[in-house]
């Protein structure tokens, strides 16, 4: 039996792979790997690696989970090292949890190998700092895949009130909804909100605004995913930080 490597692949930007991983991924025998992987990724693989793709795209699953748990364990019987990829960190909505505990019920050895979360680095890559000095002091990352509808909500939307900056995953189809709800919780219709679409990568696109009007500018500008939500006052620092890609002068 082999052994399966749970491994971040980072949020678009080959070089953010961390060597640990790239490690991993040049000795695997097979590599499974999500849509948000960057599949430049593979050509570090030695020849004869077998790739198995299992995408999914803003928690629609083209392969349900129970599926890609059993390709893993699957390949986890027939070969030695099997790279399981996934984009930003594997915990980080990333259900890496899941798969670790399917391989510890069925006595398969396996190991976390972190990532460069998007939830963090989308953000940076853009020029807002998710926390600082007299700014924010504390930053938290939501998903915004469920609708905030008070049956059926986990999210605790009315603690999203006070002042610190909200990231949201998987929350660009539910943005009118977000944006409508925080402020229903109590921040100033004018607090400033960017949307940034496939962040760290050359089609990288930020579109900033306020709670009021983000939902709008971002329908106008047809941003495609992967894309999240920053919301707080650290989105004013872009004016001074940006400097990557579509926002550095040459
Ligand atoms: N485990 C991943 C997140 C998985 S949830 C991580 O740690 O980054 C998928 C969501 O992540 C997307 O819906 C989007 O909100 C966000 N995301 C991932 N990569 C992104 C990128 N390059 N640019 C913008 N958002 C990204």
């Amino acid at each position: 039996m082999g052994k399966v490597y749970l491994t971040g692949a980072g949020p678009g930007d080959i070089e953010l792979l961390t060597i640990k991983a790239l490690r991993v991924v040049q000795e695997a025998d097979v590599i499974i790997y999500d849509r948000l992987a960057n599949p430049d990724i593979l050509k570090e693989a030695k020849d004869g690696c077998e790739f198995i793709y299992v995408g999914k795209e803003d928690g629609r699953h083209t392969l349900p989970q129970d599926q890609i748990n059993e390709v893993i364990y699957n390949s986890a019987l027939k070969h030695d090292v099997v790279v399981r990829l996934k984009g930003g960190d594997p915990l980080v909505f990333g259900r890496g949890g899941e798969e670790g505990k399917y391989l510890y019920e069925r006595g398969i050895e396996f190991e976390f190998i972190p990532g460069i979360t998007s939830a963090v680095s989308v953000p940076a890559y853009a020029g807002i700092p998710v926390t600082h000095r007299g700014v924010a002091v504390s930053f938290r990352v939501v998903t915004g895949h469920e609708t905030p509808n008070k049956e059926t909500s986990q999210v605790d939307w009315e603690s999203l009130g006070s002042d610190e900056t909200i990231v949201f995953l998987m929350g660009l189809h539910n943005l009118k909804n977000i944006a409508k709800n925080l402020i229903r919780v109590g921040r100033e219709a004018s607090t400033p909100c960017a949307v940034i679409s496939r962040g760290t990568t050359k089609e990288q696109k930020t579109v900033v605004g306020t709670l009021e009007d983000i939902y709008m500018k971002v329908k106008e500008e047809k941003l495609p995913t992967p894309a999240l939500i920053v919301v707080g006052k650290v989105v004013r620092l872009r004016n001074e930080l940006a400097w990557f890609g579509e926002d550095s002068n040459p």
